[in-house]
């Protein structure tokens, strides 16, 4: 079930892939937990089996529940220390912050509530910021990677690059169409931080591993520059975020069929929005109780 990618670094391959790296003195660390408590059992049970060894601490790559769900369930079993990005910190403590955000900010309704949205709250030990890290004998680099969530960062361990959600496979971004998106600004840098970050393999946190995050990156920055041209494009004349988000919608097939798929994509087209207005694209107005949208 465990794949090498080096003498101290290997991977478990699920729906979320989770990094093992190989700590002193039998320590291991892995990098994110999966979705929930069944995930992590899966993970924990690999390592200690086909690795041999205890974990000792978790390594967050960002706050989305896919990634850090299963936390609570590995610490409870081992009481790893877990490191976690700055800002997604917050939200690995108060999980409801994520579905809170996708719904304006508001109580969430109770269908936004599921596992994907909400995980189990996790504790934090160690906030990480960019630079280099030592955890558990292991010398490693956090590389920044906020956009896809507001914290995210990649992990750099003997020439394989954990690196998260900033790159999303084929096969994600066909399913989803338009892939979720807290900054499409910082998302954007995010995008070139990778491509330059020298690396042996590549390991994102959905789909297989590859050389070179280089192919991943045109794929995902096609797409952003797709959709934005089609903001630009809805906005010839003045228009509401709903239609905007709508106009997406209908444009690239997404499939919001329920409320958590719904809601996702709602932050998405917003910071769509902002990132347009900022480069001076579009212009926001508030008038007769809306806020306007119009290309410039
Ligand atoms: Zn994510």
């Amino acid at each position: 079930m465990i794949v090498e990618l080096g003498p101290r670094v290997a991977v478990v391959p699920g729906g979320v892939n989770i990094g093992v790296l190989r700590g002193e003195g039998g320590r291991l660390v892995l990098v994110d937990t999966g979705l929930n408590e069944t995930a992590a059992k899966k993970a924990l049970k690999a390592a200690r089996e086909e690795i041999g060894g205890e974990v000792a601490a978790i390594l967050t790559t960002h706050a989305h529940a896919d990634h850090f769900g299963g936390n609570a369930a590995v610490v409870r079993r081992t009481g790893a220390r877990v490191y976690a990005p700055a800002f997604d910190d917050a939200i690995l403590r108060y999980p409801l912050l994520q579905p809170a955000s996708i719904y304006g900010g508001a109580d969430p309704l109770d269908a936004l509530r599921g596992r994907f949205l909400l995980a189990e709250a996790s504790p934090v030990d160690d906030v990480v910021g960019p630079g280099p890290l030592t955890v558990e004998g292991i010398d490693l680099e956090v590389i920044p990677l906020t956009g896809h969530s507001p914290g995210q960062v990649g992990y750099l361990v003997d020439g394989v690059f954990f690196c998260a959600d900033v790159v999303l496979p084929a096969a994600v971004l066909d399913k989803y169409k338009i892939p979720y998106l807290f900054s499409v600004t910082d998302h954007l840098r995010a995008l070139a931080v990778a491509s330059e970050t020298p690396c042996r393999v590549a390991m994102p946190g959905h789909g297989p591993a590859v050389d070179s995050v280089a192919e991943l990156v045109g794929q995902n920055r096609a797409l952003l520059d797709a959709v934005g041209e089609r903001v630009v494009a809805l906005a010839a004349a003045p228009t509401t975020a709903e239609a905007v988000l709508a106009g997406l919608l209908t444009h690239f097939g997404a499939a919001a069929v329920d409320a958590p798929s719904f809601y996702l994509l709602q932050p998405t087209a917003f910071a769509f929005l902002s990132h347009l207005e900022r480069e001076g694209r579009l212009r926001h107005e508030v008038r007769d109780g809306r806020a306007w949208w119009t290309a410039v």
